[in-house]
Order: C-alpha cells, then structure tokens, then sequence
C-alpha cells in the first residue's frame, strides 16, 4: 500500500509516519525526496483544511498516488485565534522556529497566566483517485513563559498540553506527545478511511 505524504517539514513527516505505521502496518509511506519535483502549491487559503486540501491535490495530480497532507497551527487566545493558518512564517521569510518562539513570547509578555490558553490545530487531507477525504485534530493547551525541551519543533517549547500538564510539548516522549497532539487525533481518524479506500488495513 503505497501513499504520497506531501510535505517538506522533516519533524512532521516523521511524526505522521510513525502514528500511521501503528494503525496501518503495510504501507509505505514516500515523501517529496522520493518522487519527481513538481511545483509545490501556494498555502493562500483561509483554514487548516483548504491548504491541506491543496497540498493533497497537488501531490495526487503530481504523482498519481494516493496523498495525504497536513496543515496546522497554533490558534492563541489572547491573539484572537492568531497566527492559525499563518503559524509557520508568522515572523516573515525565511522561515525560523526560534523567531516565530521570540515573537509569540513577545506578544504575550503582559498577558496574565489565566489569559494565555491556545490550541494546536491540524486537518488531515487524503486525495485518491475516487475523491477526497478530511479529518481534523485538536489539543487544547496553554503558551508558558519562556522556551523549555529539545523534543518535537515548532511552537512545542512554548507549549503546555491541558492532558499532560507540567511539561511542555517539547519535554514529552514522541508516545506522549502522539497520544494527545492535534496531528495524533487528525491521523488517527483518518488511517481507518485510508485503509478501507486502498482495501488494505
Ligand atoms: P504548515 O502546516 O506546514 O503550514 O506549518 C505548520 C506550522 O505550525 C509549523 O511550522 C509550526 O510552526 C506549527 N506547528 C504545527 N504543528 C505543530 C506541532 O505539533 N508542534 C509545534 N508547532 C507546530
């Protein structure tokens, strides 16, 4: 069971390789260095599910195998849901986890503790041959003060997740971090429809 996993973010591909190999033992998942280059698509739209649709479409028409892609974000309270969609440039080109990590910390600086709540947010796209499929994920949380863990990437060493309080997203076991993330519940959705499409589980 072959499925094109269309992104470029190394960290992301490895952790949706490891939640689908755990729900569907026979594929074989390849990435972008795996297939001709093709042009990549512009991430323009408005939510989670419009660019992870996209990047999904794209990666079908390109390859002619069964895709899936992701999109997601952090969606901080205290900036009106920002910088959602625009999480991975929030502080302009090229793209850098530690500014987007300074910016968020100095946006909040005078935002009390019980006003710092935020959410990750992932949507799953599965483009095949026979049409379309989406599911989402969510993990509600917090943004701490100051950066804290080696593991994960992104906005993890700001976060704090409402299911394992007391380490940041970054400080939690791949397992852990699996159990509860956004990308963990969007995959774990989405894996029994992917086997069922293909006829394989
Ligand atoms: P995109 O889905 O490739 O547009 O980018 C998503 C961006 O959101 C990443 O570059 C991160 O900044 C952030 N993000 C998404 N998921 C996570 C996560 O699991 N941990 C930390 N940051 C994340």
């Amino acid at each position: 069971m072959k499925v094109f996993l269309a992104s470029r973010n190394a960290k992301k591909i490895e952790e949706m390789q490891r939640i689908l190999r755990e729900h569907l033992p026979k594929i074989e998942v390849l990435g972008l260095d795996d297939v001709e280059p093709y042009d990549e698509p512009v991430e323009d739209r408005a939510t989670f599910e419009g660019n992870a649709l996209v990047k999904a479409h794209a990666g079908l028409a390109a390859t002619g195998l069964p895709s899936l892609a992701d999109d997601s974000g952090i969606c901080v309270d205290a900036l009106n849901g920002m910088p959602g969609v625009l999480s991975a440039r929030w502080s302009g080109p090229p793209k850098s986890d530690a500014r987007n990590n300074q910016l968020l910390l100095d946006q909040l600086a005078d935002v009390p503790d019980e006003r710092r709540g935020a959410h990750f947010q992932c949507a799953v796209a599965f483009c095949h041959p026979g049409g379309e499929e989406l599911t989402s994920g969510v993990m509600p949380g917090h943004v701490i003060r100051e950066c804290r863990g080696s593991g994960g990437f992104g906005y993890d060493v700001l976060f704090v997740a409402e299911d394992r309080p007391g380490r940041t997203t970054a400080e939690l076991s791949v397992e852990d971090k699996d159990a509860v993330s956004h990308r963990g519940w969007a995959l774990r959705r989405m894996a029994p429809i992917v086997a069922r499409i293909l006829g394989d589980a």
